[in-house]
C-alpha cells in the first residue's frame, strides 16, 4: 500500500480559475515564437486557406462576423494539428462604396463635389480607423493568421494585380465595352451587377389608366406601378392566351397625355391575373422591359439620365426625380379623368445590395466582362469542389442558372482600382498599358507615347474604376503569388479552402471561380466552406434600426476568447444560422471553469504514461472505451471543418461523463486507498483523458489548452501537436457506461432522500450507505464501493 497523504498533494498551480486576462499575454508568446509561420520551403504539404479580406465598413463589426472568423481560425489551428503546412493569410478588403458613403456622412460632404485627391484620402485615413480597430478584435480572439504580412486591397501592389488581369483579359478579347441597359442605383449613382441586387417587398401603387384604343372608342384600362415611364411607352401587351383581349391585338391606342400611338402586342410574359391583364412596356420598367424590347424589336426611349432624372423626352415631366415625376403624372391623370382605379399593392422590387435604393434601368456605355460562354465549365467545377455543407451548393448552382448577361464591371465612383486605359484624342481608341505596374489613368500620364492606332499623342485617361468583386475575386491568386512568385504559385495553387458567408456565394464564390478560371484554367480551391448568419436571441436579423446588434469586442472582454469561441462552436452547426445571445456565451465560460478545475484537480498527480503500466484496471479500460469514442466523434466534425460536434461532444464527456461518474469512481485510488497498481493505473488514465480533451478542444479553444498543457504536460506549444490517435481496445466496455451512471445516481439520490441519525440532515457523500450493487456491475464492485462508501456486499 502507498497511502498518500492528501495534503501532500497540491495542484501544479495556485489559480482556482480560468483567467481570461491572460489571453492576451499568450497572444504574445506565440506571436514572438512565430509558431504558426507557413514555410515557403516546404510547400508539398501546403494548406492554404483563401481566407476572406473583412471590410471594415463601420462600427461596431457584426458579432456574427467575429464568430465567423473564429471558426475560421478553427480550420486553420485543426490543419496545423493535422500536420499540415497551414497557410492562413489575412487581407483587409479597403475597396469600395461602404467607405465612400461612410466618409461623407462622417464629415458631411458629397464625393462628386469634392477634389478626387481629397477624398480618397479621407477614405483612407477612415479605413486605417477602422482596420485597426477589427485587427485588434481579431487578435484578441486569438486568430493565427499571418498578421505580419497582412494585405490591402488597395495597395498598389493589389490594385496591379487586378489591373494586370484586366490587361490580360482584354488582350484575349474577354473585356468588351457595350451600350446597353443596365442596373443603375440612382443614389449611389453607378451602374451595378445583377449579383449587386437583392429583392424586397416595397408598398407602391398600381394605377389602372384608361387607354383609347384608335378607331373603335372603346377604352381599355391599362395597370401599371411605373406610370412616370408612361412618355417612354412603346407598346400595349397581353398574354396570347387571354381570350378577353384576343380582338385588341395588333389595334393601336393612344397614349393618354402625350397622345402618341402605340401598338397592341402578345407576349407571354404578361400575367393575365396581374391588375388589368394589359401592361405597357416602357424604356424601362423592370428587366423584363428590356427583354420585350428586344424580343419585339422596340425602339428605346431614354427615360432617366445618370442621376436618375426624367429627360427632355419626358415633356412637362422632364428634370423630375422619378418618384416627383410619378406623383405629379398620377395627380393630372386623376384631374384628367383618366384614372379607372388606384390599389395599394406590395411590389417585389429590385434594390441595391448597399443603399437599399430601387434600381432603374438606364441605357449606359459599360465595360462588360464575357461569363456567359463560361457557365457550362463553372457548373463542371462546382460539381467537383467540395461543398461544406453539401447543402449550399445549390446556391451556387441555382445562380449559375440565372446568369442572364455578362459582367458589366466598369463603375462610377473613386475609391476602387482604376481601369487602365486612356483614349487617344484623336481617334478614341483606348490604349492600354503593359501588366505588372499600378496605374491611375485620372490622375497620371499614359506611359506610351503614341496611339497605337493612329499615333497620335494626347491622350485623356478613363475616370472610372473596376467593381470590387473585380479586386477581391482573385484573392486565391494574390494569397500565392500570381504573376510575383510564379513557381511557389505552381506549388500551392489551386488552394485547399474557401471559407466565406453564404450571402456572398453569387458574388465572392462565383466570381473567383470565374476569374481564377479564366486566367489559370483551373478551380481555385478544392473545397468551399459556407457559414451560416448570425441572428438573434429570438431568431431575427440583427440590424441597426431593430436595436439588437451585438458588439463583439465588450463581450470577448468581459468573457475572454475561449468562451466566445466554444460559444460559437458549439452553438452554430455547420452552414446553418446561429443565434447570438451573451447569456449563452456566459454558459460557454462555465464549462471552460468546469474545465479548468477538472485539470487543476489531475495536476496534483504527477504525470505516468500509461505506456510503462502492466494491466489497467476495468474502470481505467472504461474510460478509455468512452475516450476513443469521444476521439471518433471529434474526428467527424473535423473531417466536415465542422467544430459543432467536437465542442458539444467534448462538453457532454468531460462535465458529465468523465468529471461526475469517472472521477468520483477513481479518487480512492488515486489517494492511494487501495493498491500502487490500481493508483498508478488511475492516475495514469487521468492524465490519458484531460491530456486528450485538451488537444481536440485545442483547435476550438486555443489559450485555456495552451494554459493548462504547458503546465502540467509540456513547455512545448500545444499548437504543435497531433489530432489524437483513438483505440479500439475494450470497446464493448462501453455498454456499461449508461448502467455505471444510472446506479451512480441512484446512490446519490438515496443519499439526499436518507436523514444522518448524527446530524439530522441528508446524508453527506461521503458517509456510508447500505446499498447493493446490482450484478451486472460486478467488474466495477471496488471503485463503485469506495467511490460511495457502500456498507454491503454485492449480491
Ligand atoms: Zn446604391
Ligand atoms: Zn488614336
Amino acid at each position: 500500500m502507498c497511502a498518500i497523504n492528501k495534503e501532500q498533494m497540491e495542484p501544479k498551480f495556485a489559480d482556482k480559475s480560468w483567467n481570461p486576462a491572460v489571453e492576451q499575454t499568450i497572444w504574445k508568446k506565440w506571436e514572438n515564437n512565430n509558431i504558426y509561420q507557413f514555410s515557403i520551403i516546404e510547400p508539398k504539404n501546403a494548406f492554404v486557406i483563401d481566407s476572406p479580406p473583412p471590410y471594415p465598413s463601420g462600427r461596431p463589426w457584426h458579432i456574427g462576423a467575429a464568430a465567423h472568423y473564429a471558426q475560421i481560425d478553427m480550420i486553420a489551428r485543426l490543419a496545423r494539428m493535422m500536420e499540415y503546412n497551414v497557410m492562413f493569410p489575412i487581407g483587409i478588403d479597403r475597396n469600395g462604396l461602404p467607405v465612400e458613403i461612410y466618409t461623407e456622412k462622417r464629415h458631411k460632404i458629397r464625393m462628386r463635389l469634392m477634389d478626387r485627391e481629397k477624398f480618397l484620402d479621407l477614405c483612407r485615413v477612415a479605413l486605417d480607423d477602422l482596420e485597426t480597430e477589427m485587427i485588434r478584435i481579431m487578435k484578441s480572439m486569438g486568430i493565427s493568421a499571418n498578421f505580419k504580412e497582412y494585405y490591402r486591397t488597395d495597395s498598389g501592389e493589389f490594385r496591379s494585380l487586378t489591373q494586370s488581369t484586366f490587361i490580360d483579359l482584354w488582350n484575349r478579347g474577354l473585356v468588351y465595352l457595350a451600350n446597353r441597359p443596365n442596373n443603375y442605383c440612382p443614389d449611389c449613382e453607378t451602374t451595378i451587377a445583377d449579383a449587386e441586387i437583392i429583392y424586397d417587398d416595397v408598398p407602391t401603387q398600381l394605377v389602372y389608366i384608361h387607354f383609347k384604343v384608335k378607331g373603335t372608342g372603346d377604352n381599355i384600362a391599362v395597370a401599371t406601378t411605373r406610370p412616370e415611364l408612361l412618355f417612354a411607352c412603346q407598346s400595349i401587351i397581353v398574354n396570347p392566351k387571354d381570350e378577353r383581349y384576343a380582338e385588341l391585338q395588333g389595334k393601336y391606342v393612344v397614349l393618354p397625355i402625350f397622345n402618341r400611338e402605340v401598338k397592341i402586342l402578345s407576349h407571354h410574359s404578361v400575367k393575365p391575373e396581374f391588375g388589368s391583364g394589359i401592361v405597357m412596356v416602357c424604356s424601362y420598367g423592370d428587366k423584363n422591359d428590356v427583354n420585350i424590347f428586344r424580343e419585339l424589336g422596340l425602339k428605346e426611349i431614354v427615360a432617366l439620365n445618370k442621376n436618375g432624372i426624367t429627360t427632355a423626352a419626358a415633356g412637362p415631366y422632364a428634370n423630375l426625380r422619378v418618384n416627383q415625376a410619378r406623383t405629379t403624372i398620377i395627380e393630372d391623370l386623376k384631374n384628367a379623368g383618366l384614372v379607372e382605379k388606384v390599389e395599394n399593392i406590395m411590389h417585389r422590387t429590385p434594390l441595391c445590395e448597399r443603399s437599399k435604393t430601387p434600381i432603374e434601368i438606364i441605357p449606359l456605355q459599360d465595360y462588360y466582362i464575357k461569363q456567359l460562354n463560361y457557365i457550362p465549365r463553372l457548373r463542371e467545377i462546382a460539381m467537383k469542389i467540395k461543398f461544406h455543407p453539401e447543402m449550399h451548393r445549390q446556391i451556387l448552382l441555382n445562380w449559375l442558372d440565372s446568369v442572364a448577361i455578362d459582367w458589366p464591371i466598369s463603375r462610377r465612383r473613386f475609391y476602387g482600382t482604376e481601369i487602365p486605359i486612356w483614349y487617344c484624342n484623336n481617334c478614341q481608341t483606348p490604349n492600354l498599358p503593359d501588366p505588372g505596374k499600378y496605374y491611375r489613368p485620372w490622375k497620371e500620364k499614359p506611359p506610351f507615347e503614341k496611339c497605337k492606332k493612329c499615333f497620335s499623342t494626347e491622350f485623356t485617361g478613363e475616370d472610372r474604376t473596376f467593381d470590387t468583386w473585380m479586386d477581391s475575386s482573385i484573392t486565391p491568386l494574390f494569397i500565392t503569388k500570381y504573376k510575383k512568385d510564379q513557381k511557389l504559385h505552381n506549388s500551392i495553387y489551386p488552394t485547399e479552402i474557401r471559407p466565406q458567408a453564404k450571402d456572398i456565394i453569387r458574388t465572392w464564390l462565383y466570381y473567383t471561380m470565374l476569374r481564377c478560371f479564366q486566367l489559370t484554367d483551373k478551380q481555385p480551391w478544392s473545397d468551399a466552406w459556407i457559414m451560416g448568419y448570425g441572428i438573434d436571441e429570438k431568431g431575427e436579423k440583427m440590424s441597426k434600426s431593430k436595436g439588437n446588434v451585438i458588439d463583439p469586442y465588450p463581450i470577448i472582454h468581459r468573457y475572454g476568447a475561449d468562451a466566445f469561441r466554444f460559444w460559437s462552436a458549439s452553438e452554430a452547426n455547420l452552414g446553418q444560422d446561429f443565434r447570438c445571445s451573451e447569456h449563452r456565451i456566459a454558459s460557454a465560460q462555465k464549462f471552460l471553469s468546469k474545465l479548468w478545475n477538472v485539470a487543476r484537480f489531475i495536476s496534483s498527480f504527477d504525470v505516468i504514461s500509461n505506456t510503462s503500466l502492466g494491466q489497467l484496471a476495468i474502470s481505467d479500460k472504461w474510460i478509455i472505451a468512452e475516450l476513443s469514442n469521444l476521439i471518433e466523434e471529434c474526428k467527424k466534425g473535423f473531417h466536415e471543418f465542422n467544430f459543432f460536434i467536437p465542442a458539444n461532444a467534448i462538453r457532454e464527456f468531460t462535465s458529465n461523463l468523465f468529471a461526475s461518474h469517472y472521477i468520483e469512481m477513481v479518487k480512492g485510488r488515486v489517494y492511494g486507498t487501495t493498491d500502487e497498481i490500481g493508483q498508478k493505473s488511475a492516475v495514469s488514465t487521468l492524465h490519458k483523458c484531460l491530456s486528450t480533451i485538451l488537444l481536440l478542444l485545442a483547435p476550438i479553444c486555443p489559450f485555456i489548452t495552451e494554459e493548462l498543457w504547458t503546465k502540467i504536460y509540456s513547455s512545448k506549444s500545444i499548437h504543435l501537436q497531433h489530432v489524437p490517435q483513438s483505440q479500439t481496445n475494450y470497446k464493448e466496455l462501453t455498454k456499461y457506461t449508461r448502467q455505471i451512471m444510472d446506479f451512480n445516481s441512484i446512490v446519490w439520490n438515496k443519499k439526499k432522500e436518507t436523514i444522518s441519525k448524527g446530524t439530522g440532515k441528508s446524508l453527506s457523500l461521503k458517509e456510508s450507505i447500505d446499498l447493493t450493487i446490482p450484478l451486472d456491475l460486478e467488474l466495477f464492485k471496488e471503485d463503485l464501493q469506495i467511490m460511495h462508501n457502500l456498507k454491503s456486499e454485492s449480491r
